[in-house]
């Protein structure tokens, strides 16, 4: 299953999809790549694969990437083959991307998706918390500010919407969206056993 998560910047998409990983270490994070600079404490491979401008369209280009989009004038996608491996083995992965990649990947693995989108509890609240970040700039603030409108303005195209007011109860329900995505008939593998005995 493809656990998608989206969020406008802020509203502790990360955070939570984190937490949901630290519960349950078989859950697979897809590190996205992307054009734009590390930020303190993001290693290369972990949090992203930083890529120069060049490459990333190169990859865009020869079909190694699933979903890729422009954020913020940077280029964002996820690599497709290690998402096509998860789900091959039978594994579940998190999605850290915007709506523009939840489109393409719901479009390209509909049987797949599970889409959650994160909510802040106004843009109020939102703005505060991205001035208590100190890793971006006052510049920065204003251009998320300005894209946070523009993908809130999605969220109702996502199959289960969380507000993170308080978080250890939107990580609760983003825990529950997910269990409730496993436990969908199409997707039970572990129903062998009975299915012998019922003889059907
Ligand atoms: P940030 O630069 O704060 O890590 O991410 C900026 C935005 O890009 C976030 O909304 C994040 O979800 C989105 N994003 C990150 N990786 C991907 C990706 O692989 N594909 C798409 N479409 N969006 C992504």
């Amino acid at each position: 299953m493809c656990f998608v998560i989206s969020a406008p910047s802020g509203a502790g998409k990360s955070t939570i999809a984190n937490a949901l990983r630290a519960s349950e270490p078989q859950l697979q994070h897809s590190v996205s790549v992307t054009t734009r600079q590390p930020r303190p404490g993001e290693k290369d491979g972990v949090h992203y694969h930083f890529r120069t401008m060049e490459q990333f369209e190169y990859m865009a280009s020869s079909g190694e990437l699933l979903e890729w989009a422009t954020v913020f004038g940077r280029g964002y996608g996820t690599p497709r083959a290690p998402v096509e491996a998860a789900l091959e083995a039978g594994h579940d992965m998190v999605f850290d991307i915007d709506w523009q990649g939840h489109q393409q990947i719901r479009a390209a693995l509909p049987d797949d998706v599970v889409s959650l989108f994160v909510l802040p509890p106004s843009l109020a609240e939102l703005e505060r918390r991205l001035h208590s970040r100190a890793s971006d700039h006052i510049e920065e603030i204003a251009r998320r500010m300005a894209a946070a409108r523009d993908e809130i303005s999605h969220w109702h195209e996502f199959d289960h919407v969380v507000v993170n007011k308080d978080l250890d109860r939107a990580i609760f329900e983003a825990r529950a969206v997910l269990t409730s995505g496993r436990l969908k008939t199409r997707r039970q593998t572990g129903l062998a056993e009975f299915i012998a005995t019922f003889g059907a």
